[in-house]
């Protein structure tokens, strides 16, 4: 809402590197110095007249008048989000869901059309699949590793194309540019849930995508400790229909106390994401070698075939790899079973590692035909490399495979 603000009036965070924007964008002046800014665990807001009050119900997005809308805790993390992420601005939610139906449904109604990836995260194929049709609003899919089908789906009334990249869970990626090419010629918005990635490894926002969307669970939060999500985009007309409209109304709202934490897991997303970036190379070349593995998917890995996709638009591979474990399900549940160290879990970015079996856990309310169109094997593993030595990891794979 208000204007970015920095400690100093001759800082711009347009001219800082992104450990130092994580570390102090948005950081208000408060009136007794405090180096962290307090918690402003408040619903609303008095006025010292009726037409400072008039003032600010004018404008509900533009003042501290409730909660509900804005609050300076909740303003201070949407400002160092929309400063990471290189865009105008962002509105947080309660949750990644939140974020992802506050967006889609900010944008689109009753007659419109739109197009998502096929492999994507499980809530939101449930918002596709269930919720979509509900109001009227057709979709199609598309696989995103083959962009030619993509032109042939736009019609008179797409508005929107919806991707992920990496995919949940098979680490497919969008040419994230080549897709903002093809949308914008036919004037169809792009949105993108950056979840995997975060902004330490691709913006996109720089290449042209029109809003970004973030569970702030994962590694924006990045210690398993709460659920949030957000929105963020050059579009300010369209963060006021995600505010006044999808958040004022549908009230998924984040709570005070939740945004300081975010913002204290924020302040380490950079070291944490070049940790990740390392450690996730390093054990995804180990499994890769490894003959009782059948196939691992990570996007710095020189076999993906989508190689040079991930080096245009990527600084790291990022923290998430799948893979199968020869001998499908089964094999996969003993896999699994088996380990001491790496924590049976869904969910994802966390400080510990976590591993979880996508077609038996988090896609299984998903038909077999689906998650099988998108690339979703019933053996696949997906595993969330935390920050423990690497090398501990791959000795707890090493041991559970029976090597
Ligand atoms: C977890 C996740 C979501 C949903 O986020 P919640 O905070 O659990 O609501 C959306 N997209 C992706 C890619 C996710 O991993």
């Amino acid at each position: 809402m208000s204007q970015l603000v920095l400690k100093h009036p001759d800082l711009k965070h347009e001219d800082l590197k992104f450990n130092t924007v994580e570390v102090h964008a948005g950081e208000p002046r408060d009136m007794y110095g405090a180096l962290i800014p307090p918690i402003y665990q408040t619903s609303t807001f008095y006025f010292d007249s009726t037409d400072d009050a008039v003032k600010a119900c004018d404008d509900y997005a533009e003042s501290f008048a409730y909660s509900r809308i804005t609050n300076p805790s909740v303003d201070y993390l949407e400002q160092k989000l929309a400063a990471l992420e290189h865009g105008k601005g962002a509105v947080a939610y309660a949750s990644g869901m939140g974020a992802v139906s506050g967006a889609i449904f900010a944008l689109l109604k009753s007659g419109d059309h739109a197009i998502f990836t096929k492999a994507k995260y499980s809530g939101t194929e449930d918002v596709t699949s269930d919720w979509l049709p509900r109001f009227g609003i057709a979709h199609d899919t598309f696989d995103a590793a083959n962009l030619s089908q993509l032109e042939g789906l736009i019609k008179p009334n797409t508005k929107l194309i919806y991707v992920e990249s990496p995919a949940n869970p098979t680490m497919v990626l969008v040419d994230i540019a080549a897709v903002v090419e093809i949308a914008h010629k036919h004037g169809v918005k792009v949105f993108i849930d950056n979840t995997f990635a975060t902004p330490y490894n691709t913006t996109p926002l720089d290449l042209g995508v029109d809003a970004v969307i973030h569970s702030l669970t994962k590694y924006i939060g990045g210690h398993g400790d709460l659920l949030g999500g957000a929105v963020i985009s050059n579009d300010e007309q369209f963060l006021r229909e995600c505010r006044l409209g999808t958040l004022m109304h549908f009230g998924s709202v984040m709570a005070p106390f939740t945004a300081f934490l975010v913002c204290r897991g924020l302040k380490t997303l950079g070291v944490r994401m070049k940790q990740y970036n390392e450690s996730a190379l390093k054990i995804a070349k180990w499994l890769e070698a490894n003959p009782k593995i059948e196939m691992v998917r990570y996007p710095f890995l020189e076999s993906n075939p989508q190689y040079a996709i991930a080096k245009k638009q990527m600084k790291g591979g990022g923290g998430m790899i799948s893979f199968d474990v020869a001998g499908g399900l089964e094999a996969g549940k003993k896999f699994i079973n088996s380990l001491k160290l790496c924590t049976l879990a869904v969910s994802l970015g966390d400080t510990e590692t976590l591993v979880e079996q996508a077609a038996a856990m988090t896609h299984t309310m998903i038909p077999k035909e689906i998650r099988e169109a998108a690339g979703i094997t019933d053996g696949m593993i997906r595993m969330s490399v935390g920050l423990e030595d690497p090398d501990d990891i791959i000795a707890d794979l090493k041991q559970a495979l029976g090597d």
